[in-house]
C-alpha cells in the first residue's frame, strides 16, 4: 500500500518541486535583468561625467561625484 501511494506522489511531487524551482529561477533572471538596467547614468555637474546614480550626491542642490576637484 504505501509503495502504490509512494508511486503516486513521488511524480507529482517531482513535478510540483520542478514547477517551483522553475519558477524561482525565472524570477530571479527577471530580477537580475531589472537590476542591471535600474541603473541611472547621471551627469556631474561639475566635470561633467557621466556616472552611475549611486556614484554621485547632492550639495547645495548640485549633483556632484566623488572626485575631490568636485568637492571644493
Ligand atoms: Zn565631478
Amino acid at each position: 500500500m504505501n509503495f502504490l501511494i509512494a508511486g503516486v506522489i513521488a511524480p507529482i511531487a517531482y513535478f510540483l518541486i520542478r514547477y517551483i524551482v522553475k519558477s524561482f529561477v525565472m524570477s530571479l533572471i527577471a530580477s537580475a535583468k531589472k537590476n542591471s538596467n535600474v541603473k541611472n547614468m547621471v551627469q556631474c555637474e561639475k566635470c561633467k561625467m557621466f556616472l552611475d546614480e549611486d556614484e554621485l550626491f547632492e550639495k547645495n542642490g548640485k549633483l556632484l561625484c566623488r572626485k575631490t576637484e568636485c568637492n571644493k
